[in-house]
């Protein structure tokens, strides 16, 4: 255990401990999970599990806190939203190393999405416009009719590993801004900077139980799914598990809006500017190891430029520093844990078994003078790969590029529109049709024209379409606010007027 994770406020013994009511509590559950620096294979804590009866705890002090909450006036409710957004700049730095400690990706990407967190605050600092609705004078002879949205209760969510500032701020400040409470259920892997997260919610003036915090695993998950006092649950992950919040939460009738796995594409149309394209699918195939939703790890290239296309990719790609987060100049960062680098492996042999052609090797990435056992890969390039093949249909969700060759743009979309996936696909072109065609065909929730990562501000819903969505309403924005609130329509007359 190092001495800088142990002195983190919400850290006891190494293991991490919840917020409920206001206060840091130790959990009786089970030792749980390690959480390991993926740069050196230290362990740096233990996340453990909470019980059913600690979730229970923690929902009935959110659905105690609600009525107060609810009939804050949202002036009033704002406010420490605006304190929470402070701190988090002021501790953007510590946050940033928290987060490259505990999941590996390079002090730029840790940067990069507490800003995009922080940009969410933002937005939900809005809600007093944006959760007004509408009013309707003389709707009907006399009568004036008038929309409002209300807060529901206790809403849940539960947070993948790969981006633990930034998610969970995809969902709290709008759930009690909209005046809600809140439970989240951080990833077991990366639990540290959700609690650091807490650490700041808690000296920005929320109320007691208004924000709550709870470690575990998929039991802990399966408890908030079927506890009768949660309104509604956010779940990002994997599409597996996914499916299984999503159908679970329904079943136990709650609302639910879950975002699951992916595999995008980006097109590289014949007119495209191939430098400023290879070095942007190179960025978005290797950012974060690989480790991200909005990757574009499948590049679908027409064989008019195929050829030259690929060696800007290698060369691109051959220049990447890949090391620890930490160190300056560090490109690309370790895998999660060792068993996660195992799989990608088992994929690019697969790969290769498959018949695709492995142009650039990362299991042979030599990497001088790291200190400890840390989760390194370099970064993979396979030629000649067709859609059939397992590397082009399967999330690897690690840093390992497959290039497919077509003949023009219908092929392109055809392949792309082949997916299972829906969650982002991006065009390189130098023609406004071919962007037009793209935006009208292209299957997938996120689009990106020129843009190597198609990811959307705060105040833009997150798209993500097929099994990398299931549910009504999405991420950020309007969506979010409509998940988070319902609809009464007021139907007034007065006879007299
Ligand atoms: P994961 O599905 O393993 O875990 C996500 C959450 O689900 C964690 O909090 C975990 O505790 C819980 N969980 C895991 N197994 C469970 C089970 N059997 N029952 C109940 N709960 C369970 O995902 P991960 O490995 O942490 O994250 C990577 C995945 O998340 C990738 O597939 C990635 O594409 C996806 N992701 C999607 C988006 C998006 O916006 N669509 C964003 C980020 C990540």
């Amino acid at each position: 255990m190092t001495r800088d994770i142990d002195a983190l406020t919400q850290v006891e013994d190494g293991r991490p401990r919840n917020y409920v009511g206001g206060d840091w509590r130790a959990t009786d559950g089970d030792p749980g999970q390690d959480v390991v620096d993926p740069a050196t294979g230290a362990t740096i804590a233990r996340t453990p599990f909470a019980t059913e009866s600690e979730v229970d705890e923690a929902v009935e002090t959110a659905r105690a806190a609600f009525d107060d909450w609810r009939s804050t006036p949202v002036e009033q409710r704002i406010q420490p939203l605006f304190e929470f957004k402070a701190l988090l700049e002021d501790h953007q730095d510590s946050l940033a190393e928290t987060l490259v400690r505990e999941h590996g990706k390079t002090r730029k990407e840790a940067a990069g999405e507490l800003r995009r967190g922080i940009e969410n605050v933002e937005r939900a600092i809005g809600i007093p416009s944006a959760m007004q609705a509408g009013h309707l004078q003389n709707a009907a002879p006399g009568i004036d009719e008038t929309a409002v949205r209300k807060p529901l209760g206790v809403f849940a969510a539960i947070t993948p590993f790969n981006f633990p500032g930034m998610i969970p701020l995809w969902f709290l400040p709008y759930a009690v801004a909209t005046g809600n409470t809140f439970v989240l259920k951080p990833s077991e892997r990366t639990p540290l900077t959700a609690g650091r997260l807490f650490d700041l919610l808690d000296q920005s003036g929320f109320p007691d139980g208004v924000v709550n915090l709870v470690n575990g695993g998929p039991d802990t998950v399966n408890a908030i799914l079927a506890h009768d006092g949660v309104e509604g649950v956010s779940f990002v992950g994997s599409t597996p598990v996914a499916k299984h919040v999503y159908e679970t939460a329904a079943t136990h009738g709650k609302r639910v809006q879950a975002q699951g796995g992916a595999k995008n594409h980006v097109v590289v149309a014949e007119s495209a500017d191939l430098e400023f394209a290879a070095e942007q699918t190179v960025g978005s195939a290797f950012a974060n190891s690989g480790q991200r939703c909005l990757a574009n790890p499948t590049a679908v290239v027409a064989d008019a430029v195929y050829d030259e296309f690929v060696d800007l990719v290698l060369e691109e790609t051959e220049s990447l520093e890949v090391g620890p987060g930490l160190e300056d100049g560090t490109e690309m960062g370790p895998l999660i844990t060792t068993e996660h680098r195992a799989t990608v492996e088992d994929y690019i042999e697969t790969g290769i078994d498959e018949g695709a052609d492995l142009l650039l090797d990362g299991r042979e990435w030599t990497f001088p003078d790291q200190p400890g056992d840390g989760h390194y890969l370099g970064p993979s390039v396979f030629a000649d790969v067709t859609p059939e093949m397992t590397i082009a249909r399967e999330e690897i969700f690690g840093p390992v590029l497959s290039l497919i060759r077509v003949d023009d743009l219908d092929e392109a979309y055809d392949v792309v529109n082949r997916s299972e996936f829906g969650n982002a696909a991006s065009l390189f072109t130098d023609r406004g049709a071919d962007a037009k065609r793209f935006r009208h065909e292209v299957e997938a929730g996120n689009l990106g024209v020129n843009i190597g990562t198609a990811a959307p501000m705060a105040f833009f819903h997150f798209g993500g379409w097929n099994d990398s969505f299931f549910g009504d309403l999405h991420a950020q924005d309007e969506d979010v606010i409509r998940f988070y609130t319902d609809e009464a329509v007021y139907i007034e007359r007065w006879p007299d007027a």
